[in-house]
C-alpha cells in the first residue's frame, strides 16, 4: 500500500488510545472507523472527541467548519464486520493473543496490502506478524499518550516487515502531524524501553517504604519530569503500565530489573486503573 493510496483508516479499540488516533486521522481528511467490543467504550469516545475538538475551536486552534468535517469522517461501530480500510491502526489491550486474532480477523475481510499497524508499547511486531497472513504488511505505529496531542510516533519495522509498509506509516505520521522516528523491533522499543525504569523503580521505593506517592511525584517533577510517575501511570491507566511491565518481563527473560510489582498488581485487581476509572494512585471522584 504506497501512501496516496491511502483513503480509510479503521480503528480497532476505542479506550485511552484509540480515541485520540481516530480523531486525529479524521482530522486529516481520512475516512474513519472506530470499532470496540464495548458499546460504553464506543459512546465515551464519541463524546471525548466531540470534547477535544471544542477544546481546539476555544483556543482558536481549530474552526467550527473543522470539526464538523473531522465528525462527519468518524463512524463507530461494534461490527468487525464494517471494518474494511487502506491502513487498520490497533489499539486494544496489551496481550499478544488479542492483537493476533483482531488482525487475522481483519485481515480475512480486507485486501492483502491493507496495513495492519499496532499500538502495542511493549510486544515485539516480529511475535505479533508472525500469526497473521502476509506478515510484510504489519508495522508498529506506536503514538504517545495523549495520542491527539503528543507528537512522537515511533514506527516499528519487525523481522518480516517490508521497508514500504514502514515507509508509507511514516509518511501517514507526518500527514497525522507526528514526528515518526524509525525503530527496529524489540520489546518496549525505545521510549518504553528506557521508560520502564522511571516507573518500576519508583514502585519499588514505594514498597521499600522510602517515600510515598506524593513525594515521589513531586520529587520528580521537581527536577524537570513534566509528570511524576504515580501521576503518569493514572494517565495511562495503571492496568495498561501492568500489562507493558510483564510483557517486558517475560521478553527480556525475566530479568529482575524489569520485575512488575505487586503494589501495581493490587490495583489493578481492584479496579483502580487509574483516571480512567475515577481512581488509582490518586482519587479522581
Ligand atoms: P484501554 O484499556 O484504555 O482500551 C482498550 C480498548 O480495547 C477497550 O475499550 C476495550 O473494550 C477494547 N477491546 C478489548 N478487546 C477488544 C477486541 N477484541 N476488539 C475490539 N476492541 C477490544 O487501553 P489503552 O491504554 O488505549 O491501550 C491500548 C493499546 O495502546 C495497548 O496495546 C497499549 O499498550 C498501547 N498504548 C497505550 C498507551 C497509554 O498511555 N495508555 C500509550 C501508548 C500505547
Amino acid at each position: 500500500m504506497k501512501f496516496e493510496e491511502i483513503k480509510s483508516i479503521g480503528i480497532v479499540g476505542a479506550g485511552t488510545m484509540g480515541q485520540g488516533i481516530a480523531q486525529i486521522c479524521a482530522m486529516a481528511g481520512y475516512t474513519t472507523i472506530l470499532f470496540d467490543i464495548n458499546e460504553k467504550a464506543l459512546q465515551a469516545a464519541e463524546a471525548s472527541i466531540s470534547k477535544n475538538l471544542d477544546k481546539g475551536i476555544e483556543k482558536g486552534k481549530l474552526t467550527t467548519a473543522a470539526k464538523t468535517a473531522a465528525l462527519g469522517n468518524l463512524a463507530f461501530t461494534g461490527n468487525t464486520l464494517q471494518v474494511h480500510a487502506n491502513v487498520i491502526i490497533e489499539a486494544v489491550v496489551e496481550k499478544l493473543e488479542i492483537k493476533q486474532s483482531i488482525f487475522r480477523e481483519l485481515a480475512d475481510i480486507n485486501s492483502a496490502d491493507t496495513i495492519l499497524a499496532s499500538n502495542t508499547s511493549s510486544i515485539p511486531i516480529t511475535r505479533i506478524a508472525a500469526a497473521v497472513p502476509h506478515p510484510e504488511r504489519v508495522v508498529g505505529m506506536h503514538f504517545f499518550n495523549p495520542a491527539h496531542i503528543m507528537k512522537l510516533v515511533e514506527v516499528i519495522s519487525g523481522a518480516a516487515t517490508a521497508p514500504e509498509t514502514a515507509e508509507t506509516i511514516q509518511q501517514l505520521a507526518l500527514k497525522l502531524e507526528k514526528v515518526p522516528v524509525m525503530a527496529k523491533d524489540a520489546p518496549g522499543f525505545i521510549v518504553n524501553r528506557v521508560a520502564r525504569h522511571f516507573y518500576v523503580e519508583a514502585l519499588k521505593l514505594l514498597e521499600e517504604g522510602v517515600a510515598d506517592v506524593q513525594t515521589i511525584d513531586k520529587l520528580m517533577q521537581a527536577s524537570g519530569f513534566k509528570m511524576g510517575p504515580f501521576e503518569l501511570m493514572d494517565l495511562i491507566g495503571v492496568d495498561t503500565n501492568y500489562s507493558v511491565t510483564n510483557s517486558m518481563f517475560e521478553a527480556f527473560h525475566y530479568d529482575s530489573k524489569f520485575r512488575p510489582s505487586r503494589i501495581q498488581q493490587q490495583k489493578v485487581d481492584a479496579g483502580h486503573h487509574g483516571r480512567k476509572t475515577g481512581k488509582g494512585f490518586y482519587d479522581y471522584s
